[in-house]
């Protein structure tokens, strides 16, 4: 439902925490944060109230630079710790959010199933992070298109990877997304509202878009590889 990313050199947990809160207001069941510190996945979940989120995460350790954090509105599974995003693989190497639904999860799971997958969630969403286990060629960009080939439905992805820390990929469609852009540091979320504390420049991510985040800046593409030159929008308005 909410969906917060970021990557730069503040602590990542309370950016996105923060941000999870601009929007409250969309309702939600549960929350989770995943962040990559020291080459590997790091994930907090909690059903319930971003204050529980936030209760987990103060035994949490040092801080981290990337991250990704969901407010989740269930659709397939019920609300619970384990059906709250960030969804992992099962090498714990990737982390995904994702708003909407997968359409084709069920004939996409049994195929993952049969292929050694094991899923910790009855939700949609997981597959696309076996999917992703599955594609990974060391090109997480290059991975999500050809995921993106192979799922149906409306979806917000947004996805990190231990294996690379300066990078965050963010796929829409028919479900919204934005980026905030900053100097060094840049935000991903699924409303404006979200990154306002932050910048006011923004680029709103078109339907078949992703978008290959980084600290220096952003490069958006279409999901044939086609790079798109996307226009800034300045936001002037307050929330
Ligand atoms: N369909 C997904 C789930 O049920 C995502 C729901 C959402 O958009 O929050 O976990």
């Amino acid at each position: 439902c909410g969906i917060v990313g970021y990557i730069g050199p503040r602590d990542v947990q309370p950016v996105v925490v923060e941000g999870l809160r601009k929007l409250e207001y969309r309702g939600y069941d549960s929350a989770g944060i995943a962040t990559v510190r020291d080459g590997r996945v790091f994930v907090t979940k909690s059903v319930g109230r971003l204050q529980n989120l936030e209760e987990k995460l103060r035994e949490a350790g040092a801080p981290a630079h990337l991250g990704i954090g969901h407010t989740r509105w269930a659709t397939h599974g019920r609300p619970s710790d384990e059906n709250a995003h960030p969804h992992l693989d099962c090498s714990g190497r990737f982390a995904l959010v994702h708003n909407g639904i997968i359409e084709n999860y069920l004939s996409l799971r049994a195929e993952l199933i049969a292929r050694g997958h094991r899923f910790r969630s009855e939700t949609d969403t997981e597959v696309v992070v076996h999917l992703i286990e599955e594609l990974y060629d060391g090109d997480l960009a290059a991975t999500m298109r050809k995921v993106a080939s192979r799922i149906r439905g409306a979806y917000a992805l947004v996805v990190i990877a231990a294996d690379d820390p300066e990078t965050l990929v963010a796929v829409r469609k028919s479900s919204p997304l934005v980026i905030g852009l900053g100097e060094g540091e840049q935000f991903v979320a699924s409303d404006i509202p979200a990154v306002l504390a932050y910048t006011r420049r923004v680029y709103v991510l078109d339907d078949g878009e992703m978008a290959v985040v980084r600290r220096a800046g952003v490069e958006v593409f279409h999901l044939d590889g086609r790079p798109v030159a996307k226009q800034v929008l300045e936001v002037t308005w307050d929330p």
